[in-house]
């Protein structure tokens, strides 16, 4: 690496205001244990969805860049690999308490490239950490199984890593998905090219930055940029064995099939349409509250986002007091104080959800409550929607069809659960459903009933913790998802297993006694 183009930080400092910057630094790639300015003459300009100001400018890493970064990660591997369990393990809880350490300054980058509100990047980096924590419990889940087969002769399983493994992630959780990979892609002994979205890579960088100082070795981490070349190149580079993929359904069908075809080990989180059901008898308050948060909060950029609700019997008649919570949001650069919820990510997201909402009235749906055209006084040039809630939404309507990933709520009606269950299921995607209810025996025939992979009981965002995998499943993942995110899933997705036979012959024991015994 040419010693001019290395950059000694990532992001030297952090600022909490949407006020522009003077001169941004460019956003570097992460090879070899450096950050390393791109020689690339193809920049993207990323802008702070609050008020369209340059926060920095992202590159198309170059072909040399990203082989230099496979080349880096194939070097490290042999000793990475061969490292003590205990030191990585030392390695990880290092990154825990890093990572801890600097929640404000990972959530300042979020806010300001991705627009959530502070509170709400907290929680992404906290998810995130929480994945970083569960992997240094490395020790106890790593073991493989030994029988003794017969008289001398026993199997025995080891877990071994992958090799190279690369990481493709979207714009909404820049903490928490990239964190859905790394560390147990490290922890198990692989070295990892991680590429963040080109719209929200401060977060890694920052990684990257803690991953050096809690003692990775050069090599098993590089962040490299760009978008479908860069993926390209990750598909097609025989060197990378495995890759995790999170993001839309054309991003990732596209992936999961090139990159199956191409004999890589590949797993996807796709898109979502997550549906909450109401039954009468539920406690109003918690599922309405439940619901404003799921539907709105994070703008609706969240691949678990409660976005069509099932109003069953009498509940329609809720649907005003829902209206009433979710005026009630304040929408706000996200550094405010007062924020419930922050812009879209970009101008082109707001068109997109602005066009899906005029698409439900063309179709005759009712808008209820219509977010359209609600800027801060103070951002009058953000990507800001508020919170909008369109009823009499009819299955076949291009709102509820299209994931809408904006603060934008459909609902739909049904008779009785059998229905509201039909209808959920007859949803292509399988991510998440909540159901809002004081009857156990409701509750479970909703959990036997429903497809959907993540199912929550009075609870609306049910992500499962690092303990368990994220199961979302139909067209929620790409191929079967036997390999999940995270928990035990994800330490699969990256070991493979060897399996050893071995026979001693206990009469052995002979010789090896007469060489004991034998004079000096
Ligand atoms: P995206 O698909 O546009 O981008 C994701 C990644 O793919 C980025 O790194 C991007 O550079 C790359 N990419 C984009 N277009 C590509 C193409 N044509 N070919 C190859 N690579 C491409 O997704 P996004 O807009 O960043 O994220 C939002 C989507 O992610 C939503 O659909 C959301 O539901 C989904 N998501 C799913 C989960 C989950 O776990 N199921 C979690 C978070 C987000």
């Amino acid at each position: 690496l040419g010693a001019k183009s290395i950059v000694t930080d990532s992001t030297a400092g952090y600022h909490m205001t949407h006020e522009p910057v003077t001169n941004p630094p460019d956003t570097p790639n992460f090879l070899d244990n450096s950050f390393v300015r791109s020689a690339t003459s193809q920049w993207i300009d990323l802008k702070d969805p609050a008020t369209n100001q340059q926060v920095t400018r992202v590159p198309e890493s170059t072909d040399e860049e990203l082989r230099q970064a496979v080349d880096s990660a194939e070097r490290a591997f042999p000793a990475w690999k061969a490292t003590s369990l205990l030191h990585k393990q030392q390695i990880m809880f290092k990154l825990a308490a890093l990572i801890r350490e600097s929640m404000d300054r990972l959530a300042a980058s979020i806010t300001l490239e991705q627009g959530k509100t502070f509170a709400d990047a907290k929680g992404d980096v906290l998810r995130g950490l929480q994945v970083v924590e569960t992997a240094c419990g490395i020790t106890t889940q790593i073991p493989g199984e030994v029988v003794e087969v017969s008289k001398d002769m026993e199997t025995r399983s080891y877990r071994e890593p992958l090799g190279v493994v690369a990481a493709i992630c979207p714009f909404n959780f820049p903490a928490m998905i990239p964190l859905w990979s790394l560390p147990i892609a490290t922890i198990t002994g692989n070295t990892i090219v991680l590429k963040p979205s080109e719209r929200t890579p401060g977060a890694s960088m920052i990684i990257a930055e803690l991953c050096r100082k809690a003692g990775f070795p050069d090599g098993v981490v590089n962040i490299i940029h760009g978008g479908k070349r860069a993926v390209n190149f990750i598909i097609d580079n025989p060197a990378i064995k495995a890759i995790s993929f999170v993001g839309s359904n054309q991003a990732g069908e596209y992936i999961y099939e090139r990159g199956s075809a191409k004999g890589k080990r590949v797993q996807a989180n796709l898109g979502a349409k997550n549906h909450a059901v109401i039954l009468p008898d539920a406690d109003k308050n918690l599922a309405l509250n439940s619901i404003a948060g799921a539907a709105f909060g994070a703008a609706g950029q969240r691949c678990m986002a409660l976005s069509a609700l099932v109003t069953l019997g009498r509940t329609d008649e809720w649907l005003p007091a829902l209206v009433d919570r979710a005026k009630k949001l304040q929408i706000n650069g996200g550094f405010e104080p007062e924020a419930d919820l922050g812009p879209l990510v970009s101008p082109e997201s707001l068109k997109r959800v602005e066009d899906l909402i005029a698409s439900a009235e063309a179709e005759g749906a009712t808008i209820l409550l219509d977010g359209r055209g609600q800027r801060p006084a103070k951002y009058p040039n953000g990507n800001f929607v508020g919170p909008t809630i369109i009823t009499n939404v009819k299955s076949h309507m291009k709102c509820y069809t299209e994931e809408i990933f904006g603060p934008v709520l459909v609902c739909l009606s049904a008779d009785n659960l059998d229905q509201a269950i039909k209808l959920i299921n007859d949803n292509p995607y399988g991510n998440g459903a909540a159901v809002f209810t004081r009857s156990g025996g409701a509750a479970a025939k909703f959990r036997k009933g429903l497809e959907a992979g993540q199912l929550g009981i009075n609870v609306p965002i049910p992500v499962p913790l690092p303990m368990f995998s994220f199961t979302g499943n139909k067209k929620s993942i790409a191929g079967t998802g036997s390999l999940n995110f995270y928990g035990k899933d994800g330490l699969r997705f990256y070991t493979q297993w060897k399996t050893v036979t071995s026979l001693w012959k206990s009469e052995d024991i002979g010789t090896t006694q007469s060489l004991v015994n034998m004079p000096k």
